[in-house]
This record gives structure tokens, C-alpha cells and sequence, in this order.
């Protein structure tokens, strides 16, 4: 990955403190106290389309980084926030069953392609469901 981090605030939406204060909301909800989880501020950088986070985790060590894009929210902030914490929340299970699948199949196959859209569509299920929005994509 090769995104450029910022260390001043971003300057439009919630800043970076309203974030983690919003983060420790949603870690305490989802049982995610015991994970040390921090937010940086990204350029993605790409083109093909438009990216609001990302993450990275360590599931043995508890150890997370949730990435939001620095330019303005397509949706929001909120969305996006929930969006990844659980994507950390699955990693384990994710990676397992990631790896299962790879043993057979490549990662640019059609059910690799499937896997990951099944997963963003049951992530994007359970954030709409947290955030006691309709589900109705
Ligand atoms: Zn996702």
C-alpha cells in the first residue's frame, strides 16, 4: 500500500478527535474494547473508483488501523467507520476462509471475485443494520 499519510486534520467532516471519540463509541458496541485500533487520515490515490477506508489488523496481537480517506465523504464518516471496524471484526474468520479458498482458486478467479463480494455485501448488510438504517440496496 502505498498511501500517503497526513498529519494535520482533515478539514472537512468530523475531525480526527470527533472520529475516535465516534471510534471508542463504536468499539464499546461491537465488544471491541480489548482491541487497540487507531485512525489515520489517507490519500488513496486511486482512480478506478472512489475509496473512503480501509484497515489493517493484527488478530493476534489485537492491533488495528482504520484508514478514511482525507477528502470529503461520499456517504459518511459514521458509515464508514462501523464499515471497517467490522471488516476487523471478521478478519479472523475472513482470512481463514480467504486462504481455504485460494488453496483452490486463484486470486483473480471468479470465486475469489465472489468471495470478497459476498463479504463487502454482508459487511454492508450488518453496518446498515448498526446503524438502524433500512436495508434496501
Ligand atoms: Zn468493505
Amino acid at each position: 500500500m502505498k498511501d500517503t499519510e497526513f498529519d494535520v486534520n482533515k478539514n472537512n467532516g468530523l475531525t480526527k478527535k470527533e472520529l475516535e471519540k465516534l471510534l471508542n463509541v463504536w468499539q464499546d458496541r461491537l465488544r471491541m474494547s480489548d482491541w487497540n485500533i487507531s485512525i489515520s487520515i489517507v490519500n488513496f490515490g486511486r482512480k478506478d473508483y472512489k475509496q473512503s477506508g480501509d484497515f489493517e489488523a493484527d488478530v493476534l496481537a489485537k492491533k488495528a488501523k482504520i484508514l478514511l480517506t482525507a477528502k470529503p465523504f461520499r456517504g459518511d464518516e459514521e458509515y464508514t467507520l462501523v464499515h471497517e471496524l467490522l471488516h476487523i471484526l471478521l478478519y479472523d474468520y475472513d482470512k481463514f476462509s480467504e486462504e481455504v479458498l485460494l488453496d483452490r482458486f486463484d486470486v483473480d478467479s471468479k470465486q475469489h471475485d465472489k468471495y470478497m463480494e459476498k463479504l463487502e455485501e454482508t459487511v454492508h448488510h450488518l453496518t446498515e443494520i448498526l446503524l438502524s438504517r433500512g436495508c434496501n440496496h
